[in-house]
């Protein structure tokens, strides 16, 4: 039951920043509404455009057909746009097949991660790529080359017990959202074991995944309690709640919207951590900074960990030039 203003117990809100979109799920979201602005409805997006159910529910109001797989799109000659993601080679190559338009929103840092792969394979190389299985970025990296070239490895142990076909020939990549501190410890386990591996030359965890983190690590142990926004399947919100526990603060959910708050749990706080993930937008950050405020008497401080302005990608070329409408 709400009680009235003067009886709201008062509750320190300390906001992450940077936090939420990122400039991949700008670019992809924009690849959407400007396919649509451009060639009418329906546009198809292979596999969620990002993972937020939100983002998702609002571009198919707009005429946006979300489909798993291309088979599942019954015309010809009409646009397809690929999530952030990215995706398999043998997906643009069955698009070109069908004669379907396809538009790639996959975001240009995980583009990046397909390009080393393909340096690494043409120099000779075995691939170790470090991520989570079934992970969609994780499908599309792997199948930048031919089966058995990208070998999966997940966690430190299995870096300890990976078997090199050659030992001085082999190179890593990573997932782009994943845990930093997690990457760090793997990739240690692989340069003890094979000194020679070859990496990138700036690690492939990408901006946006390290700021969001960095700005948990320094909120999560003077808070009682942290939410961050985002959706389950969204690697790099997950990851934001582990930092959370792992920097000392004693509760922390992923949460998709306001009225997923279990009260219950929120009880007896008098400071929360909030951040939202890199597929999740600002107002569902507002909404639930609203429902706390129906409750406590709310005092927001914004804590900044990285400065992230700026950071822009160019849309694909299919849609360059039209604004949204
Ligand atoms: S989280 Fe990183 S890799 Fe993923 S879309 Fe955003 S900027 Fe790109």
């Amino acid at each position: 039951m709400m009680t009235s203003s003067a009886a709201k117990p008062p509750l320190k809100v300390m906001l992450c920043s940077p936090r939420g979109f990122c400039a991949g799920v700008v670019r992809a979201i924009d690849t959407v509404e400007r396919t649509l602005a451009r060639y009418g409805k329906p546009v198809y997006v292979r596999h969620e455009i990002v993972h937020n159910r939100y983002v998702v529910e609002s571009l198919r109001k707009k005429g946006a057909v979300f489909v798993e797989e291309l088979d599942e799109i019954p015309d010809e000659d009409v646009p397809v746009i690929f999530s952030a993601h990215g995706v398999p080679k043998s997906v643009p190559a069955e698009a070109g097949r069908r004669n379907l338009l396809a538009i790639d929103a996959t975001c240009p840092l995980v583009t990046k991660v397909h390009r080393e792969a393909e340096i690494h394979f043409r120099r000779g190389r075995e691939i170790v790529l470090i991520g989570h299985a079934g992970h969609p970025e994780v499908t599309g990296t792997m199948g930048q080359l031919a089966p058995g070239a990208v070998r999966l490895v997940q966690t430190a142990e299995e870096a300890t017990n990976f078997v090199a076909n050659d030992p001085s020939k082999l190179a890593y990549v990573t997932q782009t959202t994943l845990s930093v501190d997690d990457t760090a410890d793997i990739v240690a386990a692989l340069k003890a074991r094979f000194p020679d591996i070859a990496g990138p030359h700036k690690e492939d965890i990408c901006y946006a995944t390290t700021n969001r983190q960095e700005a948990v690590k320094r909120v999560a142990p003077v808070v009682d309690a942290m939410i961050v926004v985002g959706s389950p399947n969204s690697s790099n919100s997950q990851r934001l709640k582990e930092v959370a526990l792992r920097n000392g603060c004693p509760h922390a959910e992923l949460l998709q919207r306001a009225e997923d708050i279990d009260w219950g749990r929120f009880g007896a706080i008098a400071r929360l951590g909030l951040t939202a993930g890199a597929s999740a937008p600002e107002v569902l950050i507002e909404e639930i900074i609203d429902s706390f405020a129906a409750r406590y008497a709310v005092d927001v401080e914004t804590v900044s960990a990285v400065e992230e302005s700026g950071i822009f990608f160019p849309l694909p070329r299919q849609v360059r030039g039209e604004a949204a409408e």
